[in-house]
């Protein structure tokens, strides 16, 4: 494996890997440098709750349309307007 051997996972490398980790797709290696990066980083880990909330939400608003996909944005941008305010 040529994959960096790094054992925590940086910002944008949390972001770009939230969707599979919340969705368990990640490797156990790449999840596991995830794990330890939301645990210590305050934003990320605000990130990580945000998608996780946001996901039971959609699963109870969406589960009546077929369109969950579009659903689901629609949602992330609605809250994420209301995260934005301190
Ligand atoms: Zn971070």
């Amino acid at each position: 494996m040529a994959e960096t051997t790094a054992l925590e996972a940086t910002c944008a490398e949390a972001e770009q890997h939230m969707q599979a980790y919340l969705d368990g797709q990640l490797a156990s290696a790449v999840a596991l440098t995830i794990d330890r990066h939301i645990a210590g980083c305050k934003g990320c880990a605000s990130a990580y709750r945000f998608e996780v909330k946001l996901r039971a939400y959609v699963k109870r608003c969406c589960s009546e349309t077929d369109d969950t996909t579009r659903c689901r944005e629609e949602l992330r941008q609605r809250l994420e307007r209301c995260r934005d305010i301190r």
